[in-house]
C-alpha cells in the first residue's frame, strides 16, 4: 500500500454519490483526459484528417481545428474539459497549436501513468514536469531564431505552415500574402492590432478571389432605393440613434377625438423626423450609417436630399468603421457637427451586394473570404484566424522556430542531457516530458501515412549529429531543415504549448480524490451509447455525460 492511502475521514454523502481514492481516482481522470487527446490526435498536421462533429440539432461542422473539434463536441466529463480549457487556453494566448497542446497534455499523463505504476509519487512527477516545462521554455528561446518583421518571405512561410491541411491550403500562398499584407497594414511601430482587421465570409466564389481591402465591408443595403448606391467623397455619420418618432412616454395611449386633432398628431410626428433629417443634412453628411431603425419617412426625406442611409447597422460594423473613416460614433443628433463626420468613399459591389467602405486613412482593413459553400468558408475563416495570429505574434515577438517537430525533437534531446542534473525521481519525470514531446513527430509521422518509429529515429540520429532545425517535412517526406523546406513556427505558439500542457496534466495528476453526487461509472444523462465505467471515455460517443 502506497504512502498515498491515508486515513479515511468520515464523510456523509448522499446514496447516489460516489467516491473514488487514489490510483483509482487518477486512473479514472488519466484515461479521461486520454480519451479527449486521442480523440483529436488524428487532426494533427498538414496530413491530418478533417473531423465531422454534428450536434443533436444537426449542425454540421467540419474541421481540422482542435479547439473547434472540442468545443464542438459534447463533452459533459469534468476532466475532460480540463483538457478542452488547455485548447481554450492556447487558442487564447496564441492563437494556434491547439491540437499540440492537448496532445502533449495526453502523453504527459500517458507517461505520469507508467510512473505512478513504477509507484513514483504523484508530487515526484508534478515537479519533474513543472521543472521540465521551464526547461523547455528556455531551450525554446534558446533555439528560436530572431526574425525581421518586414521579412515578408519569413512571413508568408509562418503563415502558410498554419493554414497546411486547412481548408485555406488550396490557396495557400495567395492567402498567405493576402495575410501579411493585412497585418503589415495594422502594424503601427512594431505593435500590431488584430482588432483592425475584420474577417468577412461571402459564399458563392472560390477561396481565390478572395481579398484585402483597406476599410470595411458592409452587409446591409440602402434603405431607400432611390438612394446613391456610391458615394465617392463620403463624408459619414456614424451614428447610434434611431431616426424615428420619440415616444413621448411609454404606454401611453393617444386618444383622439376628432379628424384635426389627428392631423395636427400626424404633423408634430412628420415635423420631429425632418428635424432629425435636418440635423444630419447640417452637419454637412452624405452617407449615414445608423445603428438603430430608420423611419420610412425619414428614408423618404433622407432620400431626397441625395444622402445615402443604412439602417441597424451591426454594433461590431459601426466600432470597425470608426477606424475605417476616423469618425467617433455619435449618440445624440442634436449635438452632431461637421467634426464629428468621416471621409472616405463608399461604394457598392453589386454582384455581392455589399457595400466597400474606404476610409481616407484606414488603419483597418478587410479580409473578403469566399468560398463556395458555408462549410469551406467557415473552415476557410477558422484557418485565417490561425495564420493572422501566428503573423502577429512572429511580427510582435519576433522569434521562429523550425516545425514538422524540429522543434520538438531538440527540446527533448536537450531534456534528456539535463535530465541528470535533476535530482531524485523527478529525473525520471523530466524524461518522461521528454519522452511526451516526442509524440509530435509521432503522430505527424503516422498521420502522413510513414513509419512513425523509421521518422522518429531518424530524427533524433540528425540531432544527435547536430542538425539542431532537422524535422519532418511531410510534402517531401523527408527528414530535412524545415527551416529551410519553409515549415516554420512563432516561439511563442510552443512555449504556450508545453506551459498550458503541463499545468493541466499537473493539475489532474495532483487529484487523488473524486468526490461526486452522481455515479460515476453510469450514464445519468440519458445520452447515446456513452459512459462505459469509471474512466472508460472510448472514443467521441462515449463521451456524452460518462460522469
Ligand atoms: P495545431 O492545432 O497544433 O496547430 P495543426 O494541425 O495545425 O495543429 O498542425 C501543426 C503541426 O503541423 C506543427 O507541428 C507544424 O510544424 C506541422 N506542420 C505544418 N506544416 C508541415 C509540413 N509541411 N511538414 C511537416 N509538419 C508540418
Ligand atoms: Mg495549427
Amino acid at each position: 500500500m502506497s504512502d498515498r492511502m491515508q486515513d479515511q475521514p468520515m464523510v456523509v454523502m448522499s446514496e447516489d454519490s460516489q467516491r473514488v481514492k487514489d490510483k483509482d481516482a487518477q486512473d479514472h481522470n488519466i484515461n479521461a483526459a486520454r480519451a479527449v487527446a486521442d480523440a483529436v490526435r488524428s487532426t494533427l498536421g498538414p496530413k491530418g484528417m478533417d473531423k465531422m462533429l454534428v450536434t443533436d440539432t444537426g449542425d454540421v461542422t467540419i474541421t481540422n481545428d482542435g479547439v473547434t473539434t472540442l468545443q464542438e463536441m459534447d463533452i459533459d466529463n469534468p476532466t475532460a474539459e480540463m483538457i478542452i480549457e488547455v485548447a481554450e487556453t492556447q487558442e487564447d494566448e496564441a492563437g494556434d497549436g491547439t491540437t499540440t497542446a492537448v496532445a502533449i497534455a495526453g502523453e504527459l499523463l500517458n507517461n505520469a501513468e507508467d510512473l505512478l505504476d513504477q509507484d513514483v509519487h504523484p508530487t515526484a512527477i508534478t515537479k519533474g514536469f513543472q521543472r521540465a516545462s521551464e526547461m523547455a521554455r528556455e531551450e525554446i528561446d534558446d533555439i528560436a531564431r530572431s526574425v525581421d518583421p518586414s521579412d515578408e518571405d519569413l512571413l508568408r512561410q509562418v503563415a502558410e505552415t498554419s493554414m497546411t491541411g486547412k481548408g485555406a491550403e488550396l490557396n495557400k500562398e495567395a492567402l498567405a500574402a493576402l495575410v501579411v499584407n493585412a497585418v503589415q497594414q495594422v502594424t503601427v511601430d512594431g505593435t500590431v492590432d488584430l482588432d483592425h482587421i475584420n474577417i468577412e465570409s461571402q459564399t458563392g466564389r472560390t477561396a481565390s478571389d478572395s481579398e484585402l481591402l483597406t476599410g470595411g465591408v458592409i452587409d446591409d443595403d440602402p434603405v431607400h432605393e432611390s438612394m446613391p448606391a456610391s458615394v465617392d467623397d463620403a463624408h459619414v455619420l456614424l451614428l447610434d440613434e434611431a431616426i424615428e418618432i420619440e415616444e413621448t412616454e411609454a404606454d401611453t395611449d393617444v386618444s383622439v377625438t376628432d379628424p384635426d386633432q389627428l392631423q395636427s398628431f400626424l404633423d408634430q410626428e412628420e415635423q420631429q423626423l425632418k428635424e432629425k433629417v435636418q440635423q444630419i443634412t447640417e452637419t454637412g453628411a452624405n452617407v449615414v450609417f445608423c445603428q438603430n431603425g430608420i423611419d420610412d419617412m425619414a428614408q423618404h426625406y433622407l432620400a431626397k436630399e441625395g444622402i445615402l442611409a443604412v439602417e441597424s447597422v451591426k454594433q461590431s460594423d459601426m466600432s470597425f468603421l470608426t477606424d475605417v473613416v476616423g469618425a467617433p460614433i455619435v449618440a445624440d443628433l442634436a449635438s452632431a457637427s461637421e467634426a464629428d463626420l468621416g471621409g472616405g468613399s463608399v461604394s457598392r459591389n453589386t454582384t455581392d451586394d455589399l457595400f466597400y467602405v474606404e476610409g481616407d486613412n484606414a488603419h483597418a482593413v478587410t479580409l473578403l473570404l469566399r468560398g463556395s459553400t458555408d462549410h469551406v468558408v467557415d473552415e476557410l475563416e477558422r484557418g485565417i484566424t490561425d495564420a493572422l495570429d501566428v503573423v502577429a505574434q512572429t511580427v510582435s515577438d519576433g522569434r521562429a522556430v523550425a516545425g514538422g517537430s524540429a522543434i520538438e525533437i531538440e527540446v527533448a534531446r536537450r531534456l534528456r542531457d539535463s535530465a541528470e542534473s535533476v535530482s531524485g525521481r523527478e529525473q525520471l519525470a523530466v524524461e518522461a516530458f521528454a519522452d511526451a514531446l516526442e509524440l509530435v513527430p509521432r503522430v505527424l509521422a503516422g498521420n502522413a501515412g510513414l513509419d512513425s518509429i523509421d521518422t522518429l529515429v531518424e530524427l533524433r540520429s540528425a540531432h544527435e549529429a547536430g542538425e539542431t532545425h532537422a524535422g519532418l517535412d511531410v510534402e517531401s517526406g523527408e527528414v530535412t531543415n524545415t527551416f529551410e523546406s519553409g515549415v516554420v513556427e512563432p516561439a511563442h505558439i510552443k512555449e504556450q504549448a508545453v506551459s498550458s500542457a503541463t499545468e493541466a496534466a499537473n493539475l489532474i495528476l495532483q487529484i487523488d480524490d473524486i468526490i461526486s453526487a452522481g455515479d460515476l461509472s453510469t450514464d445519468k444523462g440519458g445520452d447515446e451509447a456513452g459512459g462505459s465505467g469509471a474512466g472508460g471515455m472510448g472514443g467521441m460517443g462515449g463521451m456524452g455525460g460518462a460522469m
